[in-house]
């Protein structure tokens, strides 16, 4: 199946190709000619996209998650091929994106779950009151409604979760919304593949060939023409925090404004509480730093920086976590162009006067080992551009006079995805104050644990203020993500067999 990629977008159940190819750019193994998109492609895929809906988006549900659940069955069916070309362009190993794809078919099998069991649609009802005074009421039902084509772009560190079929095309498609992606030019061969699944799933269940596009691109015109195209009602983007501000920037200029969901980057910090720190700086100090240094750094949740109160125990937690990332071997990263923001960003710590380097390793190629970094509280706080994500293998340790600076310094932090306390018992009275400050700038909260592993769960949020992500109110993880893709409609004394068989059938 690697040997016959052919390249194309699939366009309304076709796949067709452009006259222009870009290659593909992978970390190992032959590149691949892939044909790149452009506006009159995006525009071929959402009439297609709109014309599906019709039939679509007022689909059963129960029609809707067997779709769902013939995609995870295709999309397994073809776990060779899929992580095979996967680790070849992203340079992952194969066994993180098995792991990955089996991720990838959960998601899609909740989200059948999740809209069959109908609770997501918040359905309300409240009856008419013919006899009110000085006016009688009319009934009044409400109930969430799909929004239209939704525009999904993926990110180059999960190829197969927070991409093709990842969270947002699951949760869009969950919704009855039609999807058009832009494929990732990091792997393009994966979405290809991918792709192919969603297609057989198309055929296999009579669905509109219009409910799934992609649009391969390796510039901005395909993202570009996509957030702007009048067809598209919503957009679900993971990736970086420029590329995702400019999208948004442009879905804001449109005539008509759309929302524009976007789950970009953090630092995660993470609190070491003194009884904590006393008890078990060493233990910390490793966790930490495996939490850090895994998956190349590569990951939206890493903990780009711990807070450590100063003395002999945070010593004790910077050497621990000095030995285990000097111990981490190079591992490669996902594209050049991450490669040298790395670069850059590690640069301006290594030149820094305030910043101390406790273990350096150089980036070769593509493979980067890992790298700490040491900084006085006092100057952390004086420089807003040292909270800002340095995505890769480098971390940064934050040494505070009194454990009581932590809390200026929590205030300081913008939105973050997530935001760690490591405490005991004796610890409570700052945590307790330390909380409320950190719930005000996170969207998940842990005690105890490392951010890095989201559970795909009812409860998870994977969002938060800005610019960890763009809308607050929103998470791209977990069921609650399908909320972004739903708009509530009121119906105010419209007859019961004029209504959507879902809201009728409710009372
Ligand atoms: P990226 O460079 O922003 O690319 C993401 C997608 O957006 C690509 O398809 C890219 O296509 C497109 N794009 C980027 N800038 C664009 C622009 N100005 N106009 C039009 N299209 C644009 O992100 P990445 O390097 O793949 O991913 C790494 C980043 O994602 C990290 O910062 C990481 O923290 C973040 N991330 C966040 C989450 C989360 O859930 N919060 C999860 C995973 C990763 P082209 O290159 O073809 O333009």
């Amino acid at each position: 199946m690697i040997d016959a990629l052919h390249g194309r977008n699939l366009i309304k159940g076709e796949w067709v190709a452009t006259d222009r190819t870009f290659m593909s750019n992978p970390a190992s193994g032959p590149a691949h000619q892939v044909f790149a998109g452009n506006a009159g492609l995006v525009d071929r895929a959402a009439q297609a996209a709109e014309e599906a809906f019709w039939s679509y988006g007022f689909s059963r549900r129960e029609d809707r998650a067997a779709f769902l659940q013939a995609i995870a069955n295709e999309i397994e069916a073809r776990i060779e091929p899929i992580t095979r070309i996967g680790s070849q362009e992203t340079g992952l190993p194969i066994v993180r994106l098995q792991s990955e794809c089996g991720r990838t078919a959960n998601q899609l099998r909740l989200f059948a779950r999740h809209i069959v069991d109908g609770a997501y649609l918040d359905r309300r009802v409240d009856p008419a009151l013919p006899d009110r005074q000085p006016a009688p009421r009319p009934e009044i039902r409400m109930m969430q409604r799909p929004v239209g084509p939704v525009a999904v772009f993926g990110a180059s560190n999960f190829p197969l979760a927070f991409s093709t079929a990842g969270g947002d095309t699951a949760a869009a498609l969950a919704a009855g919304c039609p999807v058009l992606v832009k494929g990732h030019p990091a792997h393009p061969g994966t979405g290809e593949i991918v792709a192919e699944a969603i297609l057989a799933a198309i055929k296999a269940r009579g669905i509109a060939p219009g409910v799934f596009s992609l649009i391969q691109g390796d510039d901005r015109s395909v993202g570009e023409a996509l957030v702007l195209h009048p067809l598209v009602k919503a957009v679900g983007f993971t990736g970086s925090l420029a590329g995702g501000r400019a999208l948004f920037d442009l879905c804001a200029s449109r005539a008509e404004p759309i929302p524009f969901f976007g789950e970009l980057g953090s630092v995660n910090p993470v609190f070491v509480l003194p009884a904590a720190l006393d008890a078990r700086a060493e233990e910390m100090g490793r966790g930490w730093a495996a939490s850090l240094a895994m998956g190349a750094g590569q990951f939206c949740t890493k903990p780009g920086i711990a807070f450590v109160p100063a003395g002999d125990a945070g010593d004790v937690f910077v050497a621990a976590a000095a030995d285990a990332l000097a111990a981490v071997s190079p591992q490669a990263m996902l594209t050049d162009g991450i490669v040298a923001a790395f670069c850059a960003g590690k640069q301006a710590f290594d030149d820094s006067d305030v910043i101390r380097k406790v273990v350096a390793n150089n980036v070769q190629g593509r493979a980067a080992g890992a790298s700490l970094y040491e900084i006085s509280g006092d100057a952390f706080g004086a420089d807003d551009t040292l909270a800002e994500e340095i995505f890769g293998p480098i971390g940064l340790v934050v040494r505070v006079a009194r454990p009581e600076a932590m809390l200026p310094l929590a205030h300081c932090l913008s939105g973050q995805l997530t935001a760690t306390l490591q405490i005991d018992d004796g610890d409570r009275p700052l945590a307790g104050r330390l909380l409320p400050v950190l719930e005000r700038k996170a969207g998940r909260m842990l005690v105890n644990g490392y951010p890095t592993g989201v559970e795909v769960v009812d409860s998870m949020i994977h969002g938060g203020p800005y610019p960890a992500s763009t809308n607050f109110g929103a998470t791209s993880v977990g069921t609650l993500s399908i909320r972004r893709f739903l708009r509530p409609v009121a119906y105010q004394n419209v007859p019961l067999d004029l209504l959507p068989e879902d809201l009728a059938a409710f009372s």
